[in-house]
């Protein structure tokens, strides 16, 4: 560990809904200090602290419409140079276009730094859309179950909690999983694509256990922590 003179890495993850990302980020965080960083986040704490960027952000917020590619760059870069950014960043839905991953080059060449690593979580689609399609929750508990993955044990009722009325959310169907899937790989085909050819995308399997999957990103963010 040097934490003077390590440049905070500055890794992305890419991966559709379901594949986990939320959970591994937080453990990422957890055992390499890293900062996860998503857009939402970071428009509401600048638009919070009053910045100039979240002033500019908060403006076009309340007008309806979309906050800039700029500003939001600005405000990212106002975000890396905090005082707690020592390990480093997770970006979490920003980059989204090959445009906007070509600018944070851009803003990161300024400060001599680049991306290390922008991380895919691979995911099998079929099987994906079996887990969502499959997902209930406890009505009382909010216990989850699958219908395959991870039925009650006696039908009908809540493992945890004895409750017998179970919810299933409307978009948790095959069709709509599918549709998100396909959205998802059309939009990060181009962000692929440019950190294939930065030399910095990486590919793991996201389909296994919690556990194994966090093994596998730890490899390589250890490598981009020192
Ligand atoms: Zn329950």
């Amino acid at each position: 560990m040097n934490e003077v003179t390590t440049t905070p890495a500055v890794l992305i993850l890419l991966g559709p809904p379901g594949a986990g990302k939320g959970t591994q980020a937080r453990l990422l965080e957890e055992r390499f200090g890293l900062i996860q960083l998503s857009t939402g986040d970071l428009l509401r704490a600048a638009v919070a602290a009053g910045t100039p960027a979240g002033r500019a952000a908060k403006s076009v917020m309340e007008a309806g419409g979309l906050v800039s590619d700029d500003t939001v760059l600005a405000i990212l870069a106002d975000r890396m140079a905090g005082a707690d950014v020592r390990a480093g960043v997770i970006l979490d839905g920003f980059p989204r276009t090959a445009g906007q991953a070509e600018a944070l080059d851009g803003l990161l060449a300024r400060t001599g730094q680049k991306v290390g690593a922008a991380i895919s979580l691979e995911v099998d689609d079929e099987a994906m859309v079996g887990r969502v399609a499959g997902r209930f929750t406890c009505a009382t508990c909010g216990e989850g179950y699958h219908d395959t993955g991870k039925p009650t044990a006696r039908a009908g009722t809540c493992d945890k909690c004895g409750g017998t009325a179970f919810k299933r959310r409307a978009d948790d169907n095959a069709e709509t999983a599918r549709a998100r899937l396909q959205a998802y790989h059309a939009q990060t085909a181009p962000l692929i694509a440019h950190y294939r050819t930065l030399g910095v995308l990486e590919s793991v399997d996201a389909m296994g256990a919690i556990g194994d999957i966090a093994d596998a990103l730890g490899t390589i963010v250890a490598r981009q922590t020192g």
